[in-house]
């Protein structure tokens, strides 16, 4: 799948037929659905085809899915269909990765604090582990001496190569608190005693950061990663680091609907740092997940009402806080174009003004659709004021555009709030 033929599926025309076909069907709707986010299906899928051919077919790839990214099971499950396994990191994330029908082998558990029944259920299960860790290493150990596993273990490691543009968001800065560090005095000596000692560690695991980091920087992470494999082989005269997982973090362009960068371009940077790991020597794994996603989503609500406050025009509507947590908080980091549609679902062409909610002019009773969010918006809910979850809808347009709606998630009740908290 080329880059333009995933750009078309990402055009104002599409999400305008999706739009009107949602307030057709009553998916939005001014009293009983004024919020709701939709998926296109179709889109994924042309994503994840992109992701496939980005890596020469000659080599074995894992990718899994950072579940984090967006842990509704059902796209957890769309995601298996099409060929994916998932990167877990909690019990809860465990849960929805084996609940979707991944495969135990397919799915990778990466969190820094797990206890030791997370870990020897993991063992028992299959699942892929990667250890953060001297004391997690340690307590492996002791499992393994009363068990056996099939599961493929890694040690995570930073290669302490500095900071993208979100701090927070980096996590292989000089003191990241993820992995052991490479270049911290006799860690790498150490860790080449670590294999040397555990014939059942195999495999290397980095993530370098999300969103902000520049594709050179996380290509180099992976290099001191590739290099560090290349170093343990040789010191112990054996293949035994056999796989590379290189994390996720292709960074996503929130300024419009081009999908760049691509999977393709990530692979040539890696082609260019870090050429051993196309050697075929390695089998590797991935686990993108904002990439994998935040474009084929958006988040449409009503305008309920617009005022004016001290100058500044403002539209209220309920798109708030409780579904997209970062960008309130932290706007700068987390812009997102807004769309203007009128109560039809029909685009406003109308010149673009500097709204609360930017866009073309909004009026009462106006749809608004929050664009790019298809990753880290539904899996990040914030209850702030008891606000219900909306509902996510799977979209796909059939060649002659007819819209079909299926249920990722129904709308959370108040029922369902009360028993939450309590009532
Ligand atoms: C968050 C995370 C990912 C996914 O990052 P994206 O930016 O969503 O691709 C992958 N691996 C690990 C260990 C993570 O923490």
């Amino acid at each position: 799948m080329a880059n333009h033929q995933l750009n078309a599926l990402h055009s104002p025309e599409r999400r305008e037929l999706i739009l009107r076909a949602a307030v057709r069907e009553g998916l939005l709707h001014p009293e009983d659905a004024q919020l709701a986010g939709f998926l296109d299906l179709d889109a994924v899928a042309a994503t994840v085809d992109s992701l496939h051919r980005a890596f020469p077919g000659s080599l074995d790839v894992l990718h899994a899915f950072a579940t984090k990214a967006n842990s509704l099971v059902p796209v957890l499950q769309r995601l298996r269909e099409l060929g994916m396994g998932c990167e877990v990191a909690s019990p809860g994330e465990l849960a929805q990765a084996l609940a979707a029908g991944v495969e135990p082998a397919r799915i990778v558990l990466d969190s820094p604090a797990k206890t030791r029944r997370e870990l020897a259920r993991a063992l028992e299960l299959g699942v892929a582990v990667n250890v953060d860790n001297w004391q997690e290493l340690a307590r492996i150990d002791e499992l393994l001496t009363t068990r056996r596993t099939r599961s493929r273990i890694g040690v995570r490691v930073n290669p302490q190569i500095g900071s993208g543009a979100i701090g927070a968001m980096s996590t292989a800065t000089a003191t990241s608190k993820f992995g052991i560090t490479l270049t911290d005095e006799g860690n790498t000596k150490r860790l080449v005693e670590a294999f040397r000692d555990r014939p059942w560690l195999g495999w290397l695991h980095c993530h370098v950061g999300s969103q902000g980091c520049p594709l050179d920087l996380m290509a180099k992470g992976v290099a001191a990663t590739v290099a560090l494999a290349r170093e343990i082989n040789d010191e112990l005269g054996r293949d035994q680091v056999v796989g590379l997982n290189i994390g996720g973090g292709l960074p996503v362009n929130f300024a419009g609907d081009e999908v760049t960068p691509g999977y393709q371009e990530y692979v040539e940077r890696l082609r260019a740092h870090a050429p051993d790991l196309f050697s075929g020597k390695f089998q590797l794994v991935t686990e993108f997940g904002r990439s994998v996603l935040a474009k084929n989503g958006f988040t449409a609500a009503y305008v309920e009402y617009t005022k004016n406050s001290g100058g500044r025009a403002i539209a209220i509507t309920f798109a708030g806080v409780q579904v997209a947590a970062r960008t309130v908080f932290a706007p700068e980091s987390w812009p997102l174009r807004v769309a203007a549609h009128d109560a039809t679902g029909t685009a406003k062409r109308g010149e673009p003004v500097e709204q609360d909610v930017a866009g073309p002019a909004c009026f009462a009773g106006d749809l608004v659709a929050l664009l790019d969010t298809g990753a880290y918006y539904a899996s990040t809910p914030f209850s702030y004021n008891s606000l219900l979850e909306p509902a996510v809808h799977g979209v796909t347009v059939t060649a002659d555009g007819i819209v079909r709606f299926t249920t990722l998630r129904r709308a959370q009740t108040v029922e369902d709030l009360l028993s939450r908290t309590g009532g």
